[in-house]
């Protein structure tokens, strides 16, 4: 769905329980992926939440509606078959939903009936085993009541009558009797809409005949694939049909029809000719239209923005204007195909799921038209997010357009950059294609399934923004630095918002004669990030591509942080690359998690997280490995209040193998003497699990140690010799 014009303030009607879906795959392995999707989604609806009242002992299958509308009183006659599968053993009765305001006059295949408080209740003629089918038939009449945004309407064009419907969210109750759940779609649809001669009625999937009897003509649309109940739509008036043609990815033809009202016929001509390549352009992106077996169109309608009707979006008259200014809503409603209608939030709090989606599609099409500086413009300009308060799951109003659409779009668009754009057009086709095509999907399983493409951690992405409620605000800085004669980058991030601090992958370019891009994951409240450039920058800028929903401001960082960088040297003179180097820092040896070591044999430690409790005159301890087997360690004491920046400058490895040492047993204790290492100016020793706690040594003096070895045992001891340099 989206909104033609300004904010919308609309609140979302009653959330409705997760159930069951269902999935047309044929292939066994489809088939257990969807079984066990399924049953998961059982189970959640077994856990329904206070005040929800659908029925969730049951599983809506096949719907077959037979609706005659009246074009002077909008009153509707219809005969609803329903098929159900039960979800328990011994299911003895069920409900329906159906607004008060229609009247049942008969339930073929139920023993009786009551219907109150928008609910139809029918008792079974005997219980249903787990797994059996019934089908019950409705015969109801009486004046749809319009509820949310209009679900069903008649209203008046250049003086003809139209009926249209459009349920989204809890809208389908008011004109047919349903089990109204998105997460439980109807296995197919079949509606016939009896209407005058002259009249033309449209539905979803394809029109199988239109036949007339008497004055009477009966059009009737068949959906083979699993539809949301909010998805069924009908709409009648004097439209004429502009035919269009989509070719498939496999060259197969698909009909793409537009159903117009006789005078926007020349704007629609004009304004729908960018369907049929922006169906080819989304087939590309992800993956083949999902109901190409059927088709794609538009019927136009009188509501004041459109609606993502499976296979027949309804397109608000007002939007046609003959000047395309409203493409992206033509591009929006049909992302929703695969968004919405192909895989349908299971949940109105999973609303992300269809309505972010669909908005980053349209920013999509026009960076497929303008490339980076479109996308960047459309993020920017359409999607600018006017208030990054609120959580985008479960949202405080289900179609709210700023949260949900616009920070919904700015989500995923943010979920490209941290992931890349090929493991995001990866996961996104793999998402529509994936376990739950063809039915319904919570928030968590989109977060589950992006996991699987990217080995980046994105819990941050979405803790901050699906479940957070604002967004990150950065004050940076930047500096030039020398680490062991090699000149770094080091860049300077405060994360100023109240909220806690984001865990994200942070885009700096940084200007060295050409612009570099860097990421950099920036999680603390305060943290510094060593780029290695091998020249002096002129420039560096935070999210220069806006890849991020962020503020940003410049501030003087100097003197806040602790943070420290060193560079160490293989003995034949090499410099371990990137990956080819670890290091560790803590306030005792092994203390401290992994680091990895940066381009060059640089290495950057942030002081603040490895050694939080760090105070003057403490120790710290830093240990670094390569991947050549050449390790070293470094001690040193280092004062809070100098910490802004220390350079270690440069430090050789050295093999694996200890030092050079000389070991005597002397009465009472252990005589060593050892070899010193280039650079280091003193050493002490260690003997596992007893730390020494004397002095540093200067170079070449002996020490002796007092180890209690026991009498005539032939335990070893394992002593460390330290260098300080
Ligand atoms: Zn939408």
């Amino acid at each position: 769905m989206r909104f033609h014009g300004g904010l919308l303030l609309l609140t979302g009607a009653l959330l409705l329980p997760a159930s069951a879906t269902r999935a047309q795959e044929s292939t066994d392995g489809h088939a257990e992926a969807w079984l066990k999707a399924h049953l998961e989604s059982i189970q959640r609806a077994l856990a329904a939440r206070p005040g929800e009242r659908v029925d969730a002992r049951y599983d809506l299958g096949r719907v077959d509606l037979q609706l005659t509308p009246s074009l002077s009183t909008a009153s509707l006659a219809g005969v609803a078959t329903l098929c159900v599968r039960s979800l328990q053993d011994g299911l003895a009765d069920l409900d329906f939903d159906l607004h008060d305001n229609l009247a049942v006059s008969a339930v073929d295949g139920a023993l009786s009936f009551s219907h109150g408080g928008n609910v139809l209740h029918c008792v079974l003629p005997a219980p249903l085993a787990l797994g059996a089918e019934t089908c019950l038939t409705v015969h109801y009449a009486g004046d749809p009541a319009s509820t949310g945004f209009g679900s069903y309407q008649l209203a008046l064009h250049a003086g003809v009558p139209i009926v249209s419907t459009l349920s989204e969210p809890n809208g389908a109750p008011s004109w047919w009797p349903t089990k109204d759940d998105p997460s439980d779609k109807a296995d197919s649809a079949d509606v016939r809409i009896t209407v005058p001669l002259g009249q033309v009625a449209t539905s979803n999937g394809r029109l199988l005949s239109a036949d007339t009897t008497g004055a009477l003509v009966t059009w009737h649309w068949r959906e083979r694939h699993p539809i949301a109940t909010y998805l069924v739509c009908m709409s009648v008036t004097n439209y004429q049909l502009i035919s269009d043609e989509y070719t498939a990815l496999d060259g197969s033809p698909m009909p793409v029809d537009h159903y117009i009202w006789p005078e926007d016929h020349a704007d629609a001509l004009i304004d729908f000719n960018v369907t049929v390549p922006m169906i080819g352009f989304y087939a590309t992106t992800f993956g083949e239209y999902p109901f190409v077996d059927e088709k794609y169109g538009h019927s136009e309608f009188t509501w004041g923005g459109a609606m993502e009707h499976q296979c027949n979006t309804s397109y608000g008259s007002t939007l046609l204007r003959g000047d395309h200014a409203y493409d992206y809503i033509v591009a929006h409603e049909l992302a929703h195909q695969w968004f919405g209608d192909k895989v349908t939030c299971a949940a109105w709090e999973d609303i992300w799921l269809n309505e972010g989606f669909a908005t980053y599609s349209e920013a999509l099409w026009m960076e497929h038209l303008g490339g980076h500086a479109a996308l960047v413009q459309h993020m920017t300009g359409r999607c600018y997010v006017t208030d990054p308060s609120g959580p985008i799951y479960d949202p405080p109003s289900t179609f709210n357009s700023n949260t949900v659409y616009r920070k919904g779009a700015w989500l995923l668009h943010m979920l490209r950059g941290q992931v890349g754009d090929s493991a995001f057009f990866a996961l996104m086709n793999g998402w529509t294609a994936g376990p739950f095509a063809y039915g319904s999907a919570h928030v968590a399983d989109f977060t589950a399934h992006a996991a699987q493409y990217t080995p980046r951690d994105l819990t941050g992405l979405w803790n901050g923004y699906l479940f957070g409620l604002n967004r990150p605000s950065y004050r940076t800085d930047w500096r030039s630095r020398s680490v062991g004669g090699l000149p770094v980058t080091e860049l300077r991030v405060q994360q100023i918002q109240a909220e806690a601090p984001f865990d994200l992958w942070l885009p700096w370019r940084i200007n060295v004669g050409t612009l570099r891009s860097e990421w950099v994951r920036n999680r603390l409240r305060l943290q510094g990030h060593v780029v290695v450039t091998g020249t002096a920058p002129s420039a560096a800028s935070v999210d220069p591509d806006d890849w991020l929903l962020e503020t940003h401001a410049t501030g003087n960082l100097s003197g806040l942080l602790r943070h420290l960088a060193l560079r160490v040297q293989a003995p034949d003179g090499s410099f371990p690359g990137a990956g080819g180097l670890r290091a560790r820092c803590g306030t005792s040896p092994g203390g401290g998690a992994w680091v990895d070591g940066l381009a060059e044999g640089v290495v950057a430690l942030e002081l603040g997280e490895l050694a939080p409790d760090w105070s003057a005159g403490d120790s710290l301890w830093i240990e670094v490995e390569s991947a050549g087997g050449m390790a070293g360690r470094l001690a040193f004491g280092l004062a809070p209040s100098s910490a802004d920046w220390q350079d270690l400058g440069l430090r050789q490895l050295q093999a694996l193998a200890p030092p050079q040492l000389t070991i005597s047993l002397q009465s009472g204790g252990v005589l060593l003497e050892w070899t010193a290492q280039p650079g280091a100016s003193a050493y002490r020793v260690e003997a596992a699990g007893t730390p020494w706690s004397g002095d540093w040594l200067p170079v070449g003096e002996t020490v002796e140690l007092s180890l209690a070895l026991p009498a005539g045992g032939d335990e070893r001891r394992c002593l460390r010799v330290v260098a300080l340099y």
